[in-house]
Formats: structure tokens, C-alpha cells, sequence
């Protein structure tokens, strides 16, 4: 083991969380905690790691659920691409390899949403192949200890820094050695003021030293987000009995898909309620029903990785049935089983600030 690895690994022993996935060696147990820990906080993706398990134990019960239970469980995680590729590799593994995860690094990326992250720490922490993780974490702390001033969002940036994880990898217990540098990333060399000081590594980290650590990792590219405005139509239906509802599932071209929402114009800047009604798309699918509006949101700022949302809901209240305007996409349902159906965050904080959706 070298200096970096040993000096690494005796911090993990005594700074580890308990956590876990960490306390198993099933392949299926910690390849769920990879993917619902990917850009995800640790004491968010705790519940969802434990609802998961408990619902469905062992990848053979997850291939058999749908996509909707699926999508429902994972609700409020966003990036919901994982969730779909968690059933899909489920029904691989089973298909494919008889219910087993493949011990090999190579196999393990044909699984989709597997990317060489997850390959090497599935491979490393439940078979014990030589892989070495990059994540956010390994990456700050490598290129602060090393100084590396290349962006690491560069082709040369990458390569450098899985070269180096690499070559400082614990071939022989990879698992541990790839769980120390993600810890320690997540504990001490954290993004913003680390306590230096502090640090195992504070005598020869290149970054410390020379006064770079808030310079350190270096990103080349700036994110560049795009705005849109969803207005939102809450088109319910008293027909004396129960409240009918109509939803949207959300398409596969665009953010949320297979999730669920309700009838939507998007527009490029905030637009008034009467442009709305008075717009082709509204007309085509109303057909000059009456309604009544009940109630109109305040404007919820939802922020995504690449895309800010602004969004307001406008609650009508039908005076007749829906029948069979509802088709492209939307659907009705009871309100009462809204709850049933798998929604982005945005909606289901709507619905939490709100008492009722006005039927
Ligand atoms: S000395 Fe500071 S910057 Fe360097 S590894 Fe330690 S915490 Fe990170």
C-alpha cells in the first residue's frame, strides 16, 4: 500500500460514518446506494435507500415492479433518468446475467445508467476489482493534494485525474481505499473553506501550500442555464359524487418524463391569464367549455441543474363533463388518488402549500 493510500485509509477507520451500505457486501444493496446517492445528499438519500430496500429486497422484486411504483418511491429525488434505469438494469441482471450482478468491470458498464463511477465502485466495494472511483469528491481532493491546475472538466483535466486515482489506488483492499477518498472528500476537503489545519495531508498538499485551495479543483466551463414559464391549468370537474381531475404524463422529450403533471402552457415570459385562454393550445383541447376560475397561485421558482422554472397555477372549476377532449397525453382521475401517481417536486410542493385543489 503507498504512503497516500495508507495515510487515507487510517483516517477512514477512525472518521467513517456508519452508514448502511456500508455495513453489506450485496452487490444490489450498494449499487442502489450509488445511484440514489448521485447528486444527492447523504441524509436525503438515506430514507429513500431504506424505502427501496424494504419494498423491494433483492433486484428479482424490483425487475417486477412498474415504472410508475418505480417513479413513485424515488419522488422529490429528481433526476429521475436514475429511476428508470434502476428498473431497467433490474430486468437486465435478471434476464441477462440470472438474477446476479456481474463481477467484472466491463459488464458491469452494459448495465444502463452505469457509468464508469458506479462500475468502479460496485466492482471495488462488492467484488473487489482494482477500479478506481471519480467522483466530485476524489476529484477536489486529488487535484488539491497535487495541484492540479488543468480544469477538470477538460479532456486533459479527466484524464489526469483518473490516471492518478489509479495509480494511488489499494489494489488490494480497492473497496476501502475508494471509500476513504470519497469520504474524506465529503468530510474534510469539503468545497468551500476546509479546515486545513487540520488535515493528514496539510504538510504536502500542493494547494495548501500555495495558497490555492479556493482556486482549486478549476472548472473551464460556466453552467449555462435556460429560463421557461409553465402555467399551469388545474382543470377539475364536480359531478355531485366525486371530484374528477385531469393529469398529464409527461412525455419522453423533455425534463420528468414518465411523471406526472397537469395541462401546460409554456410560455417565454410571464403571460397573463387572459393571453393563456385565448391561445390555440388552451382552445384545442377546452373546446369552449365553461369554466370558472377559482383560484390563481402566487409564482413558484423552481431551480434545475440547467434550467430555471417559474411556474403558476390557475384552478378551474368545470361546469360540465370532460368526455373525450381528454386524450394527447392527459388523462382523468378520481382527486382523490392524485397521491397514487408519481409528480416532480415542483408540483408536490404546490399541492403542500395548498388546502384543496378548489373542485
Ligand atoms: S490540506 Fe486542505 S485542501 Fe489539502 S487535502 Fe487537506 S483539507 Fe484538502
Amino acid at each position: 500500500m503507498n504512503e497516500f493510500s495508507h495515510k487515507i485509509t487510517v483516517w477512514y477507520k477512525q472518521n467513517h460514518r456508519s452508514l448502511p451500505w456500508r455495513e453489506t457486501a450485496d452487490p444490489y444493496a450498494i449499487w442502489l446506494s450509488e445511484v440514489i446517492l448521485q447528486q444527492t445528499r447523504v441524509d436525503q438519500g438515506m430514507a429513500y435507500y431504506q424505502r427501496f430496500l424494504s419494498q423491494w429486497p433483492d433486484v428479482l422484486s424490483l425487475s417486477q415492479a412498474s415504472e410508475q411504483e418505480v417513479l413513485k418511491l424515488w419522488q422529490g429525488l429528481g433526476y429521475y433518468s436514475r429511476a428508470r434505469n434502476l428498473l431497467i438494469t433490474a430486468k437486465m441482471i435478471v434476464n441477462n446475467f440470472d438474477g446476479a450482478f456481474p463481477a467484472d468491470y466491463k459488464q458491469l458498464l452494459r448495465l444502463k445508467g452505469v457509468g464508469k463511477y458506479t462500475a468502479a465502485a460496485v466492482g471495488s466495494i462488492a467484488f473487489g476489482l482494482p477500479n478506481a472511483v471519480v467522483d466530485g469528491n476524489v476529484t477536489r481532493v486529488l487535484s488539491r493534494v497535487f495541484g492540479v491546475q488543468e480544469a477538470i472538466d477538460s479532456a486533459d483535466g479527466i484524464k489526469k485525474i483518473e490516471s492518478l486515482a489509479n495509480e494511488l489506488l489499494d489494489k488490494e483492499n480497492p473497496g476501502q481505499h475508494n471509500q476513504a477518498l470519497m469520504e474524506f472528500g465529503a468530510l474534510q476537503c469539503v468545497p468551500s473553506s476546509p479546515d486545513c489545519n487540520a488535515c493528514i495531508f496539510s504538510d504536502i498538499c500542493i494547494a495548501n501550500m500555495q495558497g490555492l485551495v479556493s482556486s482549486i479543483p478549476f472548472k473551464q466551463k460556466k453552467i449555462k442555464t435556460s429560463v421557461r414559464h409553465f402555467n399551469y391549468f388545474i382543470c377539475t370537474y364536480n359531478n355531485g359524487v366525486t371530484c374528477e381531475l385531469v393529469i398529464r404524463h409527461r412525455s419522453a422529450s423533455d425534463i420528468w418524463e414518465g411523471l406526472y403533471d397537469f395541462p401546460l402552457i409554456e410560455t417565454k415570459e410571464e403571460t397573463c391569464f387572459l393571453d393563456l385562454i385565448n391561445s390555440s393550445e388552451f382552445l384545442d383541447w377546452t373546446k369552449n367549455k365553461k369554466y370558472t376560475l377559482s383560484k390563481v397561485s402566487g409564482i413558484y421558482k423552481h431551480q434545475l441543474t440547467h434550467q430555471t422554472l417559474y411556474a403558476r397555477f390557475f384552478h378551474l372549476r368545470f361546469e360540465d363533463p370532460f368526455g373525450d377532449d381528454i386524450k394527447n397525453g392527459l388523462s382523468l382521475i378520481c382527486e382523490n388518488r392524485l397521491g397514487e401517481y408519481p409528480l416532480p417536486r415542483l408540483i408536490d410542493r404546490y399541492l403542500q402549500n395548498i388546502d384543496s385543489l378548489d373542485c
